[in-house]
């Protein structure tokens, strides 16, 4: 095998992996209806008709629930927005404490602070990268309100437990679910099974529109809210009468009929997209199994949707970092990431800001922090457009890195990388 593309040897891989949205004529079709009618958002401030939205929003809306079996679907205009309207519907404020992974795009938590609440940041579990319901308690005090889950990378957090120990100590639930739309734990949709669940629609996800999302409940009450959050409620509260909710304060989180058309093409792709995904990662799984040193998700009784595909590398038996490894894996044309993202609290908006809040020292969540410096890498390769001869491309680059274990390890030693200073 040739040398190391790392070393100037040649790629494994030489046309890109690609990564764009699936988009058919169902919503190019609705796209032009839409343009056509000169109504592009169906959204008025005001009691009547219009406070719900426009026909394609209330269309999709009513696609959402089909598929989730659930009484309530509230499209908004991103994640961040459907996360913010939970957090808010659940009436959590100044001073709340609310439970959330570090690990996770950052709107997780920001949602929290944008009430003026507290986020509380407990360790994750190394198998399952999501909270650790062995440590939640230990977080609970007199004003903990909620518990934000975030089923990381397609995969269900253990609900069993967190629903356990919300109900013990009446706290609401969160379910983020940005990265695991048609994901179950068990046989039950993540998203049911809390007091809300949020999707997103962006451009990296599963399903996009561009920039949007969702929330779902079973709760009348809390849809409500929700509604009232989504669309200006303070100007409408009067109106409908609704006097406990006249503490609520009402942004723009309004979804565009255009956005809703593209929404209801994409969503009834999801299960083709999300059987795509997850025979390639089950396909790669089988395939990098044979890789010592290298950890990989195991099958359970849970659906995970692989939004991207998580591993974690085990120094002492690959011989080189991570870092190291995954240089020598993007050089040979494989789009591999090392450690997600930074442990949320290590932000400039924790250290700095909110310093004074809580405990967001270094240190609070080593599990975390051992995947981002040390262990965990990830692909999203596994996906639409791409075959089980491109997830063969992956495997031959992990054959040769083996192959040529020795000169990486030189190369790690020779070159003065940061990390073997950590
Ligand atoms: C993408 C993402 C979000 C935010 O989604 P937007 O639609 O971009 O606001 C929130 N949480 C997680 C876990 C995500 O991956």
């Amino acid at each position: 095998m040739s040398k190391l593309a790392l070393l100037g040897g040649e790629k494994i891989r030489k046309t890109p992996f690609v990564s764009n949205a699936c988009i058919k004529d169902e919503e190019k079709k609705r796209v032009s209806a839409v343009l056509d009618s000169g109504m592009l958002s169906g959204f008025v401030a005001k009691k009547g008709d219009f406070f719900l939205g426009g026909a394609q929003l209330r269309e999709f809306e009513a696609l959402v629930q089909g598929y989730f079996s659930i009484e309530y679907a509230i499209a908004v205009n991103s994640a961040t927005a459907g996360l913010h309207i939970a957090v808010a519907a659940c009436g959590i404020g100044a001073g709340d404490e609310v439970i959330v992974t570090p690990y996770t795009m950052s709107a997780s938590a920001t949602a929290i602070v944008m009430q003026k609440a507290i986020p509380v940041f407990s360790d994750i579990t190394e198998n399952r990268l999501c909270l650790d319901p062995a440590r939640i308690e230990k977080k609970i005090t007199s004003r903990t309100k909620a518990i934000m889950v975030v089923h990381l990378f397609g995969w269900p957090a253990e609900m069993h437990e967190i629903l356990n120990i919300a109900r013990k100590h009446n706290l609401f639930v969160i379910e983020d679910c940005a990265q695991a739309p048609g994901a179950k734990y068990k046989d039950k949709f993540v998203g049911t099974l809390g007091h809300i669940g949020v999707f997103s629609l962006n451009q990296h996800k599963t399903i996009t529109c561009g920039e949007g999302g969702f929330a779902i409940t079973k709760n009348s009450d809390l849809a409500l809210r929700m509604q009232l959050v989504r669309n200006h409620g303070e100007a409408v509260v009067e109106d409908f009468g609704s006097e406990e909710n006249y503490d609520i304060v009402g942004y723009n989180y309004r979804m565009t009929e255009l956005e809703a058309a593209v929404s209801i093409g994409q969503f009834r792709r999801l299960d083709y997209l999300n059987s795509h995904r997850i025979e390639l990662a089950e396909y790669l799984i089988e395939k990098l199994s044979k890789f010592k040193g290298i950890i990989l998700p195991r099958k359970d009784d849970n659906t995970n949707v692989y939004f991207v595909l998580p591993m974690r590398l085990k120094r002492e038996l690959v011989g080189v970092h991570r870092d190291t490894f995954v240089k020598a894996l993007i050089a040979e044309g494989i789009p591999f990431a090392a450690g997600y993202v930074k442990p949320i609290y290590l932000a400039p908006l924790y250290q700095k800001t909110l310093k004074d809040k809580s405990v967001y020292d270094k240190g609070i969540c080593p599990v975390c922090e051992r995947m981002y410096e040390e262990e965990l890498m990830l692909t999203g390769v596994c996906k639409y457009p791409h075959t089980k001869e491109d997830m063969d491309c992956v495997v031959e680059a992990f054959d040769k890195i083996y192959n040529h274990a020795e000169e990486l390890k030189r190369f790690e030693d020779e070159s003065c990388c940061s990390y073997r200073r950590r």
